[in-house]
């Protein structure tokens, strides 16, 4: 049997992931959890780069991040959907890794396959904990679903300080060289697309700077849990750390 990971992320496309909730995976990497990474698609329908270009910028952007997984499924690029058929390929991923803990991307966006990965996700963390549906692998339910932000804001639950960890977070999304914009070839010959445009790649600071700025830090990244946080220790939540020994 395969090492469990502790944290697995799901994204409709290869960099989804690095774009939205990047700085929080290389953090719990750094931090000793064994984080993995699943891109639904290949991304064939992206206007620039060829599905090999993106299997190999994702491979690499894995390596930059230091996780301990990363696979590419073969739902059809645009054809993201809640059918049984891809539901039982999400579900097969979570019993095969037994993450704790899974990201998604927050289910109002505006890509269509964005807003399909949400609710695919969310509906095979629960199926995947019924012993009834038979995929060939071990029933297991994910303890949490934690949704990063896309196009549209929501009131975070929490945001995670990623200060320390955004330069590397950019090396991630600058190792996908055919989407994002490169200041070393600004005239590149492939057709300019939204997040291949200068303009994309500053809104990466402005938004991090934006909910870094929410918590009083250079860099933040939100999130969004549907369930209340449970606490035995509001100050150390609240304050961010345990009482001291000794202390009072
Ligand atoms: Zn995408």
């Amino acid at each position: 049997m395969e090492q469990a990971l502790d944290v697995l992320a799901f994204g409709a496309h290869p960099d989804d992931i690095e774009l939205m909730a990047g700085g929080t995976i290389i953090k719990l990497a750094r931090q000793g959890y064994r984080v993995g990474m699943i891109s639904l698609t290949r991304g064939e329908m992206g206007t620039r780069g060829t599905p090999e270009i993106r299997r190999e910028e994702f491979a690499a952007s894995a390596g930059i991040m230091g996780l301990a997984m990363h696979s590419m499924l073969d739902i059809p690029d645009g054809g993201v959907n809640e059918s049984e058929e891809n539901r039982l390929k999400v579900i097969r991923e979570i019993r095969r890794w037994r993450p704790a803990l899974l990201f998604a991307p927050y289910w109002e966006t505006r890509h269509p396959d964005h807003a399909h990965c949400s609710h695919l996700v969310r509906e095979a963390a629960f199926y995947s904990g019924l012993k009834k549906i038979e995929s060939g692998e071990a029933a297991f339910r994910p303890a949490r679903v934690a949704y990063y932000c896309e196009h549209y804001h929501f009131a975070p639950s929490f945001v995670v300080d990623i200060s320390d960890v955004f330069e590397i977070r950019l090396e991630a999304i600058r190792a996908y060289k055919s989407q994002v914009f490169n200041p070393d070839a600004p005239a590149d010959d492939e057709e300019r697309t939204h997040i291949s445009s200068p303009e994309y790649f500053r809104s990466i600071y402005a938004r991090a700077e934006y909910w870094g700025g929410r918590i009083g830090v250079r860099y933040g990244e939100p999130f969004l849990v549907r369930e209340v946080i449970r606490t035995e220790d509001p100050f150390a939540l609240l304050i961010g750390r345990a009482r001291e020994e000794g202390q009072g």
